[in-house]
């Protein structure tokens, strides 16, 4: 079920996480493996499993989402050095947890084509 993923309990406070950002609609958390200095994970508290599941229902939810990470890159300090925002869609792109994240990474030079 969508709402027992890991990222759903962790939006409901069920398991623990570092908050980086909170409100009615999305929770960032820091990532508990972290690809960069600062590695945010932002997810809306509506349990969509992947980006391609989304829908014109949702639309206004993912540009707050896009909006909620500008927030948390400047929050974070990572205007000047530039930052990358990544999602993941499916096991083939290295999705592993069925919740949508967006992935807020900064602090390092970013590679591109990214691995
Ligand atoms: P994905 O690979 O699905 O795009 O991203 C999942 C991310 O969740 C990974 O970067 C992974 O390190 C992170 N992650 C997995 N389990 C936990 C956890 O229990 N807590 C936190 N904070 N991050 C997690």
């Amino acid at each position: 079920m969508a709402e027992d993923t890991l990222f759903a309990k962790i939006a409901r406070g069920e398991i623990p996480s570092e908050p980086v950002y909170s409100d009615d609609e999305f929770y960032a958390f820091r990532d508990i493996n972290p690809a960069a200095p600062t590695h945010v994970l932002v997810i809306p508290r509506k349990p969509i499993p992947k980006i391609s599941d989304a829908t014109e229902a949702d639309a206004m939810l993912l540009g707050k989402l896009l909006l909620v990470a500008n927030k948390i890159a400047a929050q974070e300090g990572l205007e000047e050095g530039g930052f990358r925002y990544v999602i993941n869609c499916g096991e083939g792109a290295g999705q592993t947890v069925f919740h949508l994240h967006l992935h807020v990474l900064g602090g390092r030079p970013m590679l591109w084509p990214p691995g």
